[in-house]
């Protein structure tokens, strides 16, 4: 048989490699939620979302709408350059200087995704004969970021301080700069790093601090400023704080916290800002507005602590597995196999909560499971009957005989 060289071939090869299979039971990606909500309004119910990043609910919020609108009509939608040249607006500064001043940093720069803020930052701060030392679970920007990187790299275990404490101590003196990268609340097992001892290490071996708080700000601490608030720290200890505007800020975007010398250099050093377009306007009047909304309406942060709590503890009262998660908007509920993580989903879906799978590509192969974004949007009841649906199908998997292992011929 003549070997496939076409693209198209190499692809669907590659594709199976790294699990292209989990297709072939029925596919579950790409459900276009509109389309689910719609669905569900046909038959007189409302959809329950746990897919979502919208932590506080207010993604609809008529103030983040009108904004937008006003941004639109003011200055339209594209940058339509890089902002070193051509793309900077009145709105990037103005946001910048408040996303600054909620987060308690001295200065912020947004870039146009959150992903590639991660990518940029990690893969041009460092090069030969400098040390990043990252967590085992760190989101795939930040190991994107560390695989384009010229410095040494050392994976410790997840949240692990005696392990990277002994890293350090074995191989921090033959390297010039340190970075350590972590996230605050991670997104596939929700608990939280341990910002305290990370701090103390940070300081000890002298090294430099990249907290991640894509998922955390807005959800961690009273008033949602994130995970310094919650440990009761100064975030200046922080040398970068990276975040999104894609989950509490409902929009689009990335951006950076730190001191302002080191802002006022990265605008003119960093690739993945001086390359590529600055973000959109309408984007940064929208996620100014949800900044906003947070400031003013406090309770949401507390109504997201809440519901978050509810769904960890009535999960483990109901035997589910939920790993290390402390119930701060991730919390995920682990399967024995694809095939159940895959048929759970299903099950909800039949029941009006739509909460897709995660299985591997996006979590090692032999931990998948349902990810539940948890949301000040939703009312104890979506919580409570999610659980029991879930307790429902955990039954009904426990009865089912599991099928011996087909024996290779
Ligand atoms: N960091 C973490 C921890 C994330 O989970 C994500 C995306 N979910 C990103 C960065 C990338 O952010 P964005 O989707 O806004 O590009």
């Amino acid at each position: 048989m003549a070997s496939d060289f076409s693209l198209a071939g190499y692809i669907v090869r590659r594709a199976r490699l790294v699990g292209g299979s989990v297709l072939e039971n029925g596919n579950p990606f790409f459900a276009p939620l509109d389309r689910l909500q719609a669905d569900a309004r046909s038959h007189g119910t409302v959809l329950t979302s746990f897919a979502n990043y919208d932590y506080l609910g207010i993604s609809d919020h008529s103030a983040i709408k009108n904004a937008a609108h006003a941004a639109l009509d003011r200055v339209g939608v594209g940058a339509l350059g890089s902002r070193l040249v051509g793309g900077e607006r009145l709105i990037h500064a103005d946001f910048e200087s408040a996303l600054a001043k909620f987060v308690g940093s001295e200065a912020a720069l947004t870039l146009v995704s959150g992903y590639l803020t991660n990518l940029t930052t990690i893969s041009s701060l460092l090069g030969k004969r400098d040390l990043i030392l990252y967590d085992e679970l760190s989101h795939n920007s930040i190991m994107a970021g560390v695989q384009s990187c010229k410095a040494d790299a050392v994976e410790f275990r997840h949240n692990d301080m005696e392990y990277l404490r002994h890293v350090l101590q074995t191989q921090r003196a033959e390297h010039r700069n340190c970075l350590i990268v972590v996230e605050s609340l991670y997104s596939m097992d929700g608990d939280i790093a341990n910002l305290p001892e990370l701090l103390k290490l940070k300081d000890e071996f002298n090294a430099w601090l990249l907290v991640d708080e894509a998922h955390s700000i807005g959800v961690l601490g009273k008033s949602g400023r994130g995970i310094c608030e919650h440990f009761g720290e100064d975030p200046k200890r922080i040398d970068l704080i990276i975040g999104t505007l894609s989950k509490t800020f409902v929009s689009c975007g990335g951006f950076i916290c730190g001191q302002k010398v080191i802002l006022d250099w990265l605008k003119y050093l960093l690739p993945g800002f001086v390359y590529s377009v600055g973000l959109p306007p309408v984007i940064a009047a929208a996620a100014g507005a949800a900044l906003q909304v947070i400031e003013d309406e406090p309770s949401r942060v507390g109504k997201l602590q809440d519901n978050a709590q509810r769904f960890l503890i009535k999960a483990r009262e109901a035997g589910l597995s939920t790993g290390p998660a402390e119930g701060y908007a991730i919390v995920p509920v682990m399967f024995p196999d694809m095939k159940s993580t895959m048929a759970a989903s299903d099950y909800l879906m039949q029941r009006g909560i739509y909460a897709p799978p995660i299985v591997q590509v996006g979590v090692p192969k032999g931990l998948p499971r349902i990810r539940f974004f948890i949301s000040a949007r939703h009312s104890f009841e979506e919580i409570d009957r999610t659980i029991e649906a879930l307790k429902a199908f955990s039954a009904g998997l426990a009865k089912t005989p599991v099928p011996p292992e087909p024996v290779p011929a």
